[in-house]
């Protein structure tokens, strides 16, 4: 093809020392550059006038130094000039500050951590192309489900919103703030399927969104219908209850969507960062994101991986398909 550039091999440096922190070849780049942004096309070479976005995590040792920038060094094989190219380009500053620290959104445990961090790409690589803009309000995000003493997502009739484990559990305050965005008079889905042609605007079905200080909105998503507790210009206080896991907007099956952004708006925002105080992880799920809708799917149990004692952990996002155990405190 005409005009291809073929990435053969994308390092991530230290911007001081050029030290390499992440070195992906070109089957890693294949899995991770998504063409035209788009989720799900990813490959690793580009066509004429074509751009494409590279989704990295760059993890570190525990205690290891944090770099203040980060350099990207692009190696491939330019078509057009018949020759290999090397370029180092996007000098990145690491912002590194104090994250937002977040109470429990549910109560209890058998939680499991859904299309969470970071290589399942529904909410991680959800880029989407609004007012003239690329906004990833998602990349933090976690799908909240719950499973029974059996492992089960769903037990009983697959239709009905009421055979979830989590449906209609109560979804807390996780910080003191203010209300900014409340909607809940919108239907359940029928489980199953996605909801055919709905309007963007209600993708995110009946929702809260809190601000918590410091220029971060919680946003809470999918909630039942008629079960909202709080209105625009409410203050919460952290564990007070705000409503009830649904089943509405965008959603297949009944589940929490919480995730941390820089405005109140659901789409027109950027993901940021975030932990929770306090938790324990009692499992994984290692068969990944396709056990996970297996099993949402069809009741069957998860494929888990038990951890033996459970993991106590602070400060921290539970990483994808964590099971998680909020413990009894709020
Ligand atoms: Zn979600």
């Amino acid at each position: 093809m005409d005009g291809r550039f073929d990435v053969k091999r994308l390092a991530v440096l230290d911007g001081s020392s050029g030290r390499p922190l992440l070195v992906l070849d070109r089957g890693a780049i294949g899995q991770r550059l998504s063409l035209g942004g788009r989720r799900g096309s990813e490959a690793a070479s580009l066509g004429a006038s074509q751009f494409g976005v590279v989704f990295l995590h760059v993890g570190l040792d525990p205690g290891a130094r944090i770099p203040a920038t980060l350099i990207h060094e692009i190696d491939g094989f330019a078509e057009p000039l018949k020759t290999d190219l090397s370029m180092q380009i996007a000098e990145t500053p690491v912002i590194d500050e104090p994250l937002p620290v977040l109470a429990a959104p549910l109560r209890g445990g058998g939680y499991v951590a859904g299309d969470g961090c970071c290589d399942s790409i529904r909410h991680v690589r959800a880029l989407l192309p609004l007012n003239g803009a690329f906004r990833l309000a998602q990349r933090f995000a976690i799908d909240w489900e719950r499973i029974d003493g059996e492992n089960r997502i769903v037990r009983g009739d697959l239709k009905d919103v009421r055979s979830y484990r989590i449906y209609g559990e109560p979804v807390l305050a996780v910080a003191d703030g203010a209300v900014v965005g409340a909607r809940d008079d919108l239907p359940d889905q029928v489980p199953g399927a996605l909801p055919p042609n709905l309007p963007i605007a209600e993708a995110d079905g009946n929702f809260v969104v809190i601000d918590i200080g410091g220029g971060a909105f919680v946003l809470y998503a999918h909630l039942r219908p008629g079960r909202v507790r709080v209105r625009v210009g409410e203050r919460v206080r952290r564990g007070e209850p705000i409503g009830e896991v649904g089943n509405s907007g965008n959603s297949q099956a009944p589940h929490l969507h919480l995730h941390v952004m820089d405005h109140a708006s659901g789409l027109l925002a950027n993901g940021l960062p975030y932990v929770f105080e306090s938790y324990t992880i009692s499992a994984s799920d290692e068969a990944g994101t396709a056990d996970f809708d297996r099993a949402e799917a069809t009741g069957s149990p998860l494929t888990l991986t038990p951890r033996s004692p459970p993991l106590a952990v602070r400060h921290a996002l539970p990483l994808d398909l964590s099971v998680v155990d909020w413990g009894s405190s709020p």
